[in-house]
């Protein structure tokens, strides 16, 4: 099973969490985390913002007089246009399916009337960790991570609105290379992030990892030898995660001038 405790521990995700803490805008009221999971990041907004809505596709459970429970689809919000001060999604878009990416981000401005908080991966190499599904077959990019993405693209979603803050919190190599993955790829993909809790994006069962011979596993070991050195000697550290914050008014009255 993963770990949720000992991830929270993580340098890296340290490192987000305060990043996303520290960007918070001061003057909001009314505040809406799309996509809130565990909650971990609500109990954060709530010590500093009197109503925070906290959305997930499971009804999520968290108790806290300041928060709002609501199960929703991010696609397809329930809410009037403009009904929260701050709108907070991090750890989402990475895992909406491309062909609705565009409705997500409109739909998390829609909501908005004023800040809009997004957190995801930077540049990830969604072939890092890669899975196999034993049930199905299909592979799967780690943790359900659909998408990857670089400020231009992460920009353009939300109409390349001028920002007003950006970070890049957490640095490290995570690369792969074509013939490590491909050694991976024959032999099932043994590294994969299996104890991830996202079921599998295309048959939505358990991910499990798969049981290796003696020569699979000197091959993998190869592949992941290969892959130390690419790392070690490659280009240097890049960062973990982007953020980003708007706050739309800026355009909005720059519109009306
Ligand atoms: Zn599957």
């Amino acid at each position: 099973m993963f770990d949720t405790a000992q991830y929270r521990r993580k340098e890296v995700e340290i490192q987000r969490v305060d990043s996303i803490i520290r960007m918070l805008p001061a003057d909001a009221h009314q505040v809406l985390e799309a996509g809130c999971r565990d909650g971990y990041i609500t109990l954060k907004l709530a010590e500093k913002y009197p109503v925070v809505t906290a959305l997930d596709l499971k009804l999520p459970a968290i108790a806290h007089p300041r928060v709002v429970c609501v199960q929703g689809d991010i696609t397809s919000l329930a809410f009037a246009d403009k009904s929260f001060d701050l709108v907070v999604c991090t750890e989402v878009l990475e895992h909406i399916p491309p062909q609705i990416l565009e409705t997500a981000c409109a739909e998390l401005l829609r909501v908005s009337r004023r800040y809009l908080l997004i957190g995801v991966p930077f540049m990830q190499d969604l072939r890092v960790h890669a899975t196999r599904c034993v049930h199905c077959g299909s592979i799967n990019p780690t943790t359900g991570h659909i998408n990857s993405f670089d400020q231009k693209r992460l920009m353009s979603l939300f109409g390349n609105k001028p920002f007003t803050r950006t970070e890049y919190p957490g640095r490290g190599v995570y690369k792969t290379n074509r013939l490590s993955y491909a050694v991976y790829k024959r032999f099932e993909f043994p590294y994969g992030s299996y104890e991830q809790e996202e079921p599998c994006i295309h048959c939505g069962r358990r991910l499990e990892k798969p049981r290796l011979s003696l020569p699979a596993r000197l091959a993998c070991l190869f592949a992941k030898g290969l892959e130390y050195i690419q790392n070690k000697t490659g280009p240097s550290e890049s960062p973990v995660w982007i953020h980003v914050l708007w706050d739309i008014t800026v355009q909005d009255s720059l519109k009306c001038q």
